[in-house]
C-alpha cells in the first residue's frame, strides 16, 4: 500500500462524508466480511414517538415525571407525549436507571417502575395478563413498556421509531458486496425482528445488555470473520473499539465518535457500502 494512494482514498472518502481517522482503517475496511449495526439511532432515526398509552391520568403523570430523569430516547418520547397532553410533572424524590431493563423512581411516596418484562419479573410483578397486548405492539415493531406503581401493574406505553429511508438500500448494497449483516440491540427480540424485516436484515441479536454488546462482536470475530460495528450510543463504544473497524454515526454521541475508526456524517447508512467500495478501489490501485 503506497502512502499516496491511501491518502487519495481517504481524501475521496472525506469528500463524501466518510471520515477515516487514519489510512490503516481504509485497508481494514477492505478486509471486512461482516457488519453489525445497532438498531436505535443507527438503523432507525432514534426519534421515537408514543403511539399507544393505556392507563389512567395518575399513571401517565407518574410515568412521565419518572421518565424526566432518564436520558434514554424512549424517555424523551414519553415526556414529549405527556407535555402534549398537558400533564403537570411532579417532583421526583429518587430516580435510578436500570440499564437494559428500565427505570425506578419514588414520587410522592410512591414507587414507580417502567420497563420491560425482565424489570417486572425482577420485582415479582405478574404480567401474564398483558402478554397478548405486548406481543401485538412488538409484532408491529414497537417497543412496549410496562408500568407498575407500588408493586402493581397500572398500564402500558408503546413507542415507535421509524427506519431511516435509505436503510434498506444500504443493507442491500452491503449484501451485494458479500458482507454478512447483523442487527444488535437491547430491545425485545420480536420488536427487533420486525424492524430487521423492514430493512432486509435476517440475523438479529436482541435483548443484549449494554455491557454485553462488545462480547457479541467478539463472538463473530471468533468465527474467523473481520467485523465492523456501527453505532451511535455511549453503550456502543466498547463494541466500536473491539471491532476490526468501528463506525460511528455522525449524529450520535461524542463517546461513540471518539471510540470509532471512521465516522459517517449525517448518519447516512449508504456511506458504509460507499466506504467499502472506495477501499476496494484504493487497494486495487495499489496492487
Ligand atoms: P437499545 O439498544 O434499544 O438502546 P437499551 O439497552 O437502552 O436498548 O434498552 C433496552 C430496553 O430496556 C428497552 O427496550 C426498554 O424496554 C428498557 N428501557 C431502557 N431505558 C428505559 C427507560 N428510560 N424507560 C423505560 N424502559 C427503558
Ligand atoms: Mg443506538
Amino acid at each position: 500500500a503506497t502512502p499516496t494512494s491511501i491518502m487519495v482514498g481517504t481524501g475521496k472518502a472525506a469528500e463524501s462524508g466518510i471520515l477515516f481517522k487514519g489510512g490503516e482503517h481504509l485497508e481494514g475496511t477492505h478486509k471486512l466480511e461482516a457488519i453489525v449495526l445497532d438498531k436505535t439511532g443507527t438503523i432507525t432515526k432514534g426519534k421515537p414517538e408514543v403511539t399507544d398509552f393505556s392507563g389512567d391520568e395518575e399513571t401517565l403523570q407518574l410515568l412521565a415525571s419518572a421518565e424526566k430523569g432518564s436520558e434514554h430516547p424512549l424517555a424523551e418520547a414519553i415526556v414529549a407525549y405527556a407535555t402534549e397532553n398537558s400533564i403537570d410533572f411532579l417532583d421526583v424524590d429518587h430516580f435510578s436507571a436500570i440499564p437494559g431493563h428500565g427505570i425506578e423512581a419514588t414520587i410522592s411516596g410512591k414507587n414507580i417502575l417502567v420497563g420491560n418484562r425482565k424489570l417486572m419479573n425482577d420485582h415479582q410483578i405478574d404480567t401474564t395478563g398483558y402478554e397478548e397486548k405486548l406481543i401485538n405492539y412488538e409484532t408491529d415493531g414497537k417497543t412496549a413498556m410496562l408500568i407498575a406503581i407500588d408493586g402493581e401493574y397500572r398500564g402500558t406505553v408503546a413507542v415507535a421509531d421509524t427506519i431511516k429511508e435509505t436503510a434498506p438500500e444500504a443493507i442491500k448494497q452491503l449484501k451485494d458486496l458479500g458482507i454478512e449483516v447483523f442487527m444488535l440491540t437491547g430491545d425485545n427480540e420480536r420488536t427487533a425482528k420486525a424492524i430487521a424485516k423492514q430493512v432486509g436484515i435476517d440475523q438479529v441479536i436482541a435483548e443484549v445488555l449494554p455491557e454485553e454488546k462488545a462480547a457479541k462482536v467478539k463472538e463473530i470475530q471468533e468465527q474467523g470473520k473481520k467485523v465492523a460495528m456501527v453505532g451511535d450510543g455511549v453503550n456502543d463504544a466498547p463494541a466500536l473499539v473491539i471491532a476490526n473497524i468501528g463506525i460511528a454515526i455522525g449524529t450520535g454521541t461524542e463517546v461513540a465518535i471518539e471510540a470509532a475508526d471512521v465516522t459517517i456524517l449525517g448518519g447516512e447508512l449508504l456511506l458504509i457500502p460507499k466506504a467499502i467500495k472506495i477501499s476496494h478501489a484504493t487497494i486495487r490501485n495499489i496492487r
